[in-house]
């Protein structure tokens, strides 16, 4: 099936935030869109590098403190600006972990200068004295989401950002608030590694609608056989819990 449908992924900074997995949500939003006969373009957006106007949908995957320093500094002004603009007007998102981070107001490492965010997300975050590892369960406007976690920057919501879920298995953003990730607009904040939507299908989806509704004013998409996907999110929350 072939549509003249066609979809802008920009994925930020590819080259340095792409960690357990990461890279597979642009693979997974990619080959959903092609199995509905839509031509996804995807382009890596590096350091120093415009985002393009026609950008629909944005990914933001996770790195380590070293690499969040040169990338805050390349967001600050006219690209975070871009960024929020599009998202403001209804562009899809997500972002990962470090990528997360510096969507919010600021992440504070171990014994380093705070990094500025951008302040899409009403959210701060500070580096914690433990490692939070493991896999996670959340539940969801989306029903129950499945991933990995591995991260030492705890976040804390602002008074108008609303929390993406509630922790079932895992730490989440902070380990003490029960809540895991944010959500603005259609964009998502979450500490889910993994990658997070080959297995979870119904969150791709929502965003390739998104992204679609933005560009051509509707987000129609056909249904897929989500067998697959569905085994692997059942095997994954079933070691999930298993194992925490
Ligand atoms: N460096 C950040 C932290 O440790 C983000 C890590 C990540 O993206 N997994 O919290």
């Amino acid at each position: 099936m072939t549509t003249d449908r066609r979809l802008t992924i920009a994925w930020l900074y590819g080259a340095r935030m792409n960690i357990y997995g990461d890279r597979g949500n642009v693979l997974a939003l990619a080959q959903r869109a092609r199995w509905r006969g839509i031509a996804p373009r995807v382009v890596e957006i590096g350091i120093g590098e415009a985002i393009p106007e026609e950008t629909d949908i944005f990914f933001f995957g996770g790195g380590q403190d070293q690499e969040q320093v040169s990338v805050s500094r390349d967001l600050a002004g006219a690209k975070g600006e871009a960024i929020k603009a599009a998202v403001n007007n209804g562009a899809a998102l997500l972002s990962v972990c470090g990528g997360y981070q510096l969507l919010g107001h600021a992440y504070r490492p171990h014994d380093a200068a705070p990094l500025p965010g951008i302040g899409l997300f009403d959210v701060d975050s500070e580096a914690g004295p433990e490692r939070f590892i493991g896999n996670v369960v959340v539940d969801t406007q989306w029903g129950t989401l499945v991933g990995f976690e591995n991260h030492s920057g705890l976040t804390f919501l602002g008074e108008t950002a609303k929390p993406m879920g509630k922790v079932r298995v895992g730490r989440g953003n902070n380990g003490q608030d029960g809540a895991e990730g944010v959500i603005h607009k259609h964009a998502i904040g979450c500490y889910l590694h993994g990658s997070l939507l080959p297995k979870n299908p119904i969150l791709t989806d929502w965003l390739l609608a998104a992204g679609l509704r933005y560009r051509y004013g509707s987000g129609d998409l056909s249904p897929l056989d989500n067998a697959i996907e569905q085994l692997a999110h059942a095997s994954a929350i079933e070691r999930a819990v298993a194992t925490r």
